[in-house]
Protein backbone atom coordinates (compact mmCIF):
# COMPACT_ATOMS: atom_id res chain seq x y z
CA UNK A 1 0.00 0.00 0.00
CA UNK A 2 1.69 3.21 -0.85
CA UNK A 3 1.28 6.19 1.11
CA UNK A 4 0.70 9.45 0.02
CA UNK A 5 0.32 13.10 1.58
CA UNK A 6 -0.43 16.06 -0.36
CA UNK A 7 -0.23 19.39 1.19
CA UNK A 8 -1.04 18.38 4.45
CA UNK A 9 -2.10 20.56 7.31
CA UNK A 10 -2.92 19.84 10.93
CA UNK A 11 -4.07 22.24 13.58
CA UNK A 12 -4.58 21.25 17.49
CA UNK A 13 -7.86 23.13 18.59
CA UNK A 14 -9.44 24.64 15.69
CA UNK A 15 -11.17 27.78 16.47
CA UNK A 16 -10.22 27.88 20.09
CA UNK A 17 -7.23 30.67 21.48
CA UNK A 18 -4.93 27.47 21.80
CA UNK A 19 -5.11 26.67 18.39
CA UNK A 20 -1.70 25.43 16.69
CA UNK A 21 -0.40 24.92 13.65
CA UNK A 22 1.93 21.48 14.23
CA UNK A 23 2.06 20.41 10.38
CA UNK A 24 2.30 21.95 7.02
CA UNK A 25 2.79 21.95 3.76
CA UNK A 26 3.47 17.93 4.18
CA UNK A 27 4.02 16.28 0.78
CA UNK A 28 5.36 13.31 0.61
CA UNK A 29 5.33 9.64 -1.27
CA UNK A 30 6.15 6.51 1.12
CA UNK A 31 6.64 3.52 -1.24
CA UNK A 32 4.80 0.14 -0.22
CA UNK A 33 7.69 -1.99 1.04
CA UNK A 34 10.09 0.61 2.13
CA UNK A 35 11.80 1.37 5.58
CA UNK A 36 11.49 5.44 6.29
CA UNK A 37 12.49 6.76 9.12
CA UNK A 38 11.70 9.73 10.29
CA UNK A 39 13.56 12.00 12.91
CA UNK A 40 13.56 15.57 14.70
CA UNK A 41 13.45 17.50 17.35
CA UNK A 42 10.49 17.24 20.25
CA UNK A 43 7.74 19.39 19.05
CA UNK A 44 8.50 18.97 15.30
CA UNK A 45 5.80 17.05 14.68
CA UNK A 46 6.53 13.60 14.12
CA UNK A 47 3.74 12.50 16.41
CA UNK A 48 1.29 14.07 14.47
CA UNK A 49 2.79 12.97 11.28
CA UNK A 50 2.35 9.37 12.64
CA UNK A 51 -0.87 9.21 13.76
CA UNK A 52 -2.04 10.51 9.84
CA UNK A 53 -1.20 7.31 9.08
CA UNK A 54 -4.27 5.45 10.12
CA UNK A 55 -6.77 7.86 9.93
CA UNK A 56 -6.41 8.40 14.54
CA UNK A 57 -5.42 12.72 13.31
CA UNK A 58 -7.38 13.87 10.13
CA UNK A 59 -5.48 16.40 7.97
CA UNK A 60 -7.40 20.55 8.69
CA UNK A 61 -6.34 20.79 4.79
CA UNK A 62 -5.25 18.61 2.50
CA UNK A 63 -5.27 14.65 1.38
CA UNK A 64 -3.64 11.64 2.99
CA UNK A 65 -3.88 8.67 0.67
CA UNK A 66 -3.77 5.16 2.05
CA UNK A 67 -4.13 2.33 -0.76
CA UNK A 68 -7.30 2.95 -1.97
CA UNK A 69 -8.26 5.22 1.41
CA UNK A 70 -8.41 9.10 0.88
CA UNK A 71 -8.38 10.85 4.36
CA UNK A 72 -9.84 14.12 3.71
CA UNK A 73 -11.23 16.48 6.47
CA UNK A 74 -14.31 14.78 8.73
CA UNK A 75 -14.09 11.58 7.34
CA UNK A 76 -16.16 9.06 9.67
CA UNK A 77 -14.76 6.61 12.24
CA UNK A 78 -16.37 4.24 10.87
CA UNK A 79 -15.20 4.90 7.72
CA UNK A 80 -11.93 4.48 9.01
CA UNK A 81 -11.66 1.38 10.72
CA UNK A 82 -10.84 -1.14 8.18
CA UNK A 83 -7.63 1.27 7.93
CA UNK A 84 -6.67 0.28 11.55
CA UNK A 85 -5.70 -3.04 10.83
CA UNK A 86 -3.93 -2.26 7.78
CA UNK A 87 -1.64 0.22 9.66
CA UNK A 88 -0.72 -0.99 12.54
CA UNK A 89 0.98 1.39 15.13
CA UNK A 90 3.15 0.65 17.78
CA UNK A 91 3.13 4.19 20.07
CA UNK A 92 6.35 4.50 22.81
CA UNK A 93 6.35 2.27 25.78
CA UNK A 94 3.64 0.06 24.03
CA UNK A 95 3.62 -2.34 27.55
CA UNK A 96 1.67 0.17 29.27
CA UNK A 97 -1.49 -0.42 27.22
CA UNK A 98 -1.11 -4.63 28.25
CA UNK A 99 -3.98 -5.65 30.07
CA UNK A 100 -5.06 -9.22 30.04
CA UNK A 101 -4.32 -11.78 32.41
CA UNK A 102 -2.42 -13.91 30.08
CA UNK A 103 0.11 -12.76 26.97
CA UNK A 104 -2.11 -14.92 24.88
CA UNK A 105 -5.28 -13.01 25.35
CA UNK A 106 -3.54 -9.84 25.02
CA UNK A 107 -2.49 -11.02 21.59
CA UNK A 108 -5.47 -12.09 20.61
CA UNK A 109 -7.42 -9.15 21.29
CA UNK A 110 -6.78 -7.19 18.23
CA UNK A 111 -7.76 -9.90 15.77
CA UNK A 112 -10.86 -10.90 17.78
CA UNK A 113 -11.80 -7.35 17.78
CA UNK A 114 -11.46 -7.30 14.26
CA UNK A 115 -13.74 -10.75 13.17
CA UNK A 116 -11.32 -13.73 14.35
CA UNK A 117 -12.52 -16.04 16.43
CA UNK A 118 -11.15 -17.35 19.70
CA UNK A 119 -10.27 -20.55 18.12
CA UNK A 120 -8.69 -19.11 15.32
CA UNK A 121 -6.59 -16.89 17.23
CA UNK A 122 -5.37 -18.97 19.99
CA UNK A 123 -4.18 -21.85 16.89
CA UNK A 124 -1.89 -18.79 15.78
CA UNK A 125 -0.68 -17.32 18.79
CA UNK A 126 2.60 -20.12 18.82
CA UNK A 127 3.40 -18.61 15.48
CA UNK A 128 3.04 -14.41 16.67
CA UNK A 129 5.12 -15.45 19.68
CA UNK A 130 7.60 -16.92 17.36
CA UNK A 131 7.33 -13.73 15.17
CA UNK A 132 8.84 -11.65 18.16
CA UNK A 133 10.81 -14.47 19.54
CA UNK A 134 9.02 -14.90 22.37
CA UNK A 135 9.46 -18.62 23.66
CA UNK A 136 5.41 -20.55 23.98
CA UNK A 137 6.00 -20.72 27.64
CA UNK A 138 5.23 -17.01 28.38
CA UNK A 139 1.73 -17.62 26.63
CA UNK A 140 -0.21 -18.65 29.71
CA UNK A 141 1.92 -16.16 32.06
CA UNK A 142 0.40 -12.89 33.01
CA UNK A 143 2.20 -10.25 30.68
CA UNK A 144 2.48 -8.50 33.62
CA UNK A 145 5.63 -10.89 35.32
CA UNK A 146 7.87 -10.70 32.48
CA UNK A 147 10.82 -8.15 31.82
CA UNK A 148 10.29 -4.88 30.40
CA UNK A 149 11.78 -5.95 27.30
CA UNK A 150 9.44 -8.96 26.81
CA UNK A 151 6.49 -7.08 27.94
CA UNK A 152 7.44 -4.79 24.81
CA UNK A 153 7.67 -7.63 22.14
CA UNK A 154 3.83 -8.99 24.04
CA UNK A 155 2.42 -5.57 22.86
CA UNK A 156 4.38 -5.84 19.31
CA UNK A 157 3.00 -9.35 18.92
CA UNK A 158 -0.41 -8.10 19.58
CA UNK A 159 -0.15 -5.55 16.46
CA UNK A 160 1.83 -8.21 14.30
CA UNK A 161 -1.21 -10.71 14.82
CA UNK A 162 -3.48 -7.80 12.85
CA UNK A 163 -1.33 -8.80 10.11
CA UNK A 164 -0.37 -5.16 9.43
CA UNK A 165 0.46 -3.72 6.05
CA UNK A 166 2.42 -1.15 7.62
CA UNK A 167 4.42 -0.72 10.38
CA UNK A 168 4.64 2.25 12.61
CA UNK A 169 7.04 2.43 15.54
CA UNK A 170 7.18 5.37 17.49
CA UNK A 171 10.94 5.34 19.67
CA UNK A 172 10.09 1.85 20.11
CA UNK A 173 13.98 1.39 21.80
CA UNK A 174 12.63 3.69 24.12
CA UNK A 175 14.32 2.82 27.24
CA UNK A 176 15.82 -0.13 26.38
CA UNK A 177 19.81 -1.18 26.76
CA UNK A 178 22.35 -1.23 23.74
CA UNK A 179 21.87 -4.51 23.36
CA UNK A 180 18.10 -4.78 24.13
CA UNK A 181 18.21 -1.65 21.51
CA UNK A 182 19.77 -4.48 19.04
CA UNK A 183 17.91 -6.97 19.35
CA UNK A 184 14.86 -5.03 18.65
CA UNK A 185 15.48 -3.41 15.21
CA UNK A 186 17.18 -6.55 14.05
CA UNK A 187 13.49 -8.10 14.49
CA UNK A 188 11.88 -5.39 12.59
CA UNK A 189 14.42 -5.64 10.03
CA UNK A 190 13.74 -8.92 9.34
CA UNK A 191 10.12 -8.82 9.76
CA UNK A 192 10.11 -5.85 7.16
CA UNK A 193 12.08 -8.73 4.84
CA UNK A 194 9.88 -12.14 5.77
CA UNK A 195 6.41 -9.85 5.44
CA UNK A 196 7.28 -7.02 3.06
CA UNK A 197 5.96 -4.70 5.47
CA UNK A 198 6.42 -0.77 4.74
CA UNK A 199 7.71 0.42 8.26
CA UNK A 200 7.68 4.20 9.11
CA UNK A 201 10.15 4.59 12.27
CA UNK A 202 10.02 7.20 14.55
CA UNK A 203 13.86 7.79 16.34
CA UNK A 204 16.25 9.71 18.41
CA UNK A 205 18.51 8.24 16.90
CA UNK A 206 20.57 8.78 13.85
CA UNK A 207 22.18 5.92 14.20
CA UNK A 208 18.74 3.47 13.90
CA UNK A 209 18.23 5.68 11.09
CA UNK A 210 21.30 5.44 9.39
CA UNK A 211 21.68 1.73 10.00
CA UNK A 212 18.26 0.31 9.07
CA UNK A 213 16.60 2.80 6.69
CA UNK A 214 16.20 2.83 3.23
CA UNK A 215 15.09 7.16 3.05
CA UNK A 216 15.28 9.32 5.72
CA UNK A 217 12.77 12.52 6.61
CA UNK A 218 13.49 15.04 8.66
CA UNK A 219 10.89 17.27 10.22
CA UNK A 220 11.34 20.78 11.67
CA UNK A 221 9.17 22.67 13.09
CA UNK A 222 5.54 21.25 11.57
CA UNK A 223 7.19 20.30 7.95
CA UNK A 224 9.03 18.14 6.16
CA UNK A 225 12.91 19.69 5.47
CA UNK A 226 15.01 17.28 4.41
CA UNK A 227 14.01 14.00 2.60
CA UNK A 228 16.94 11.07 1.01
CA UNK A 229 18.65 7.96 1.51
CA UNK A 230 20.76 7.89 4.38
CA UNK A 231 24.01 9.04 2.74
CA UNK A 232 22.29 11.92 0.94
CA UNK A 233 21.28 12.85 4.78
CA UNK A 234 24.72 12.18 6.36
CA UNK A 235 26.49 13.89 3.38
CA UNK A 236 25.41 17.32 4.42
CA UNK A 237 26.33 16.93 8.22
CA UNK A 238 26.68 21.11 8.32
CA UNK A 239 23.26 21.12 7.16
CA UNK A 240 22.04 18.68 10.23
CA UNK A 241 24.23 20.41 12.94
CA UNK A 242 22.44 23.58 11.37
CA UNK A 243 19.51 22.16 12.39
CA UNK A 244 20.09 21.20 15.87
CA UNK A 245 20.08 17.42 15.18
CA UNK A 246 23.07 15.50 17.42
CA UNK A 247 24.81 13.81 14.60
CA UNK A 248 26.73 10.78 15.91
CA UNK A 249 30.61 11.01 16.11
CA UNK A 250 31.14 7.94 13.75
CA UNK A 251 29.72 10.00 10.82
CA UNK A 252 31.82 13.18 12.40
CA UNK A 253 34.82 10.95 12.48
CA UNK A 254 33.77 9.26 8.76
CA UNK A 255 33.47 12.67 7.15
CA UNK A 256 36.61 14.24 8.80
CA UNK A 257 38.61 10.94 6.82
CA UNK A 258 36.40 11.59 3.83
CA UNK A 259 37.79 15.51 3.76
CA UNK A 260 41.60 14.86 4.53
CA UNK A 261 42.06 12.33 2.24
CA UNK A 262 39.67 12.77 -0.47
CA UNK A 263 38.06 9.71 0.18
CA UNK A 264 34.38 8.64 -0.59
CA UNK A 265 32.76 6.05 2.25
CA UNK A 266 29.46 4.80 0.38
CA UNK A 267 27.39 4.33 3.63
CA UNK A 268 27.58 6.51 6.82
CA UNK A 269 29.94 3.83 8.81
CA UNK A 270 27.85 3.36 12.01
CA UNK A 271 27.98 0.72 15.02
CA UNK A 272 25.37 0.50 17.06
CA UNK A 273 27.45 -0.71 20.41
CA UNK A 274 26.55 -3.57 21.55
P1 LIG B 1 6.95 15.46 18.16
O1 LIG B 1 6.30 14.12 18.05
O2 LIG B 1 7.94 15.73 17.08
O3 LIG B 1 7.51 15.72 19.52
P2 LIG B 1 4.22 16.51 18.13
O4 LIG B 1 3.58 16.05 16.87
O5 LIG B 1 3.89 15.77 19.39
O6 LIG B 1 5.81 16.58 17.92
O7 LIG B 1 3.86 18.02 18.38
C1 LIG B 1 3.93 19.03 17.36
C2 LIG B 1 3.39 20.33 17.94
O8 LIG B 1 2.00 20.20 18.21
C3 LIG B 1 4.04 20.73 19.26
O9 LIG B 1 4.19 22.13 19.29
C4 LIG B 1 3.04 20.28 20.29
O10 LIG B 1 3.10 21.08 21.45
C5 LIG B 1 1.72 20.48 19.58
N1 LIG B 1 0.70 19.52 20.03
C6 LIG B 1 0.79 18.18 20.06
N2 LIG B 1 -0.35 17.62 20.52
C7 LIG B 1 -1.18 18.65 20.80
C8 LIG B 1 -2.52 18.73 21.31
N3 LIG B 1 -3.22 17.64 21.60
N4 LIG B 1 -3.05 19.97 21.47
C9 LIG B 1 -2.34 21.08 21.14
N5 LIG B 1 -1.10 21.08 20.65
C10 LIG B 1 -0.52 19.88 20.48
Amino acid sequence: MDIVFRDVEHRYQVNTPFEKRALYDIHVDIRSGSYVAVIGHTGSGKSTFLQHLNGLLQPTKGTVHLGDYTITAGKKEKQLKPLRKKVGIVFQFPEHQLFEETVEKDICFGPMNFGMTEEEAKARVSEWLALVGLPEDVRHKSPFGLSGGQMRRVAIAGVLAMEPEVLVLDEPTAGLDPRGRKEMMEMFASLQQQKRMTIVLVTHSMEEAARYADEIIIMHQGTIVRRGTPEQIFRHVDDLLHLGLDVPETILFQRAIEQKFGVQFHTPCLTIED
